[in-house]
């Protein structure tokens, strides 16, 4: 099961692929966590996302599809995969249909949480993320039992440097000029189902799982 989501910035996408993960036991693939891993490590990488990151901007595609190109390529991605994040233009889009292609796979479905402009960017700045296990909460939509402390590991939670409105202003038009055209990318190949993502988030999962599924 080789699967796409998508959807704008804070509509859910981190966290239903962790249901995904749970059903479907294939690999979560975020190039968002991918750039926050690398600039946690300080490596090279790290250094030329940042500031992209920082200002809610795109990290340049051939960085980008790079990483992604060596991650598709390693064994646990054959059995399938959730690619959370990428892609987010289209040449990215086309670039992943070349990749797919070399590495004999192809789409199974592109999910698109649906959710309003005017919902995200309170849901990015209530965000709250573990700092060892990457559990993702919500202040109020989802919060964990005790304050600021992971229900999953006990660990810390931390907010990310760009789920600010500020920043997230930026983030959303971007999407908007960059991003939301592979709708069309997508409806084209017959590829695309929408699923609204205003709904709780278990009934999101259910959705897509019946999506999946039927
Ligand atoms: P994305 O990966 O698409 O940026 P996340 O999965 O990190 O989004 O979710 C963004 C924020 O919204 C998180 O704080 C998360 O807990 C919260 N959230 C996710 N799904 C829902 C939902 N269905 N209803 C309300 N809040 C949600
Ligand atoms: P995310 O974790 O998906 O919200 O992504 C956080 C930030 O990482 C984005 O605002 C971009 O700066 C960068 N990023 C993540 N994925 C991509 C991508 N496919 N292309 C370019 N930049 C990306």
């Amino acid at each position: 099961m080789h699967i796409l989501l998508m959807g704008p910035p804070g509509a859910g996408k981190g966290t239903q692929a962790a249901e995904l993960v749970k059903k479907f036991d294939i690999p979560h693939i975020s190039t968002g966590d991918m750039f926050r891993a690398a600039i946690k490590e300080g490596t090279d990488l790290g250094k030329k996302a940042k500031s992209f990151m920082d200002d809610g901007k795109l990290v340049p595609d051939e960085v980008t599809i790079g990483i992604v190109r060596e991650r598709l390529a390693k064994d646990d991605c054959k059995k399938g995969f959730i690619l959370d994040g990428f892609p987010r233009t289209v040449d990215q889009a086309d670039a992943l249909q070349q990749i797919l292609k070399d590495l004999g796979l192809s789409l199974t479905r592109v999910l698109n949480i649906n959710v309003p402009a005017e919902d995200l960017i309170e849901r990015a700045v209530g965000r709250r993320i573990c700092k060892k296990c990457g559990a993702t909460y919500h202040t109020k939509f989802n919060p964990p039992k005790i304050e600021g402390i992971c229900d999953v590991c006990g660990s810390e939670l931390f907010q990310r440097a760009d789920d600010n409105a500020d920043t997230m202003k930026n983030r959303l038009s971007v999407y908007e000029a960059s991003t939301k055209p592979l709708i069309d990318y997508y409806k084209k190949l017959d590829l695309y189902t929408e699923v609204d993502g205003r709904q709780a988030i278990d009934k999101v999962t259910a959705d897509l799982i019946q999506v999946l599924q039927g």
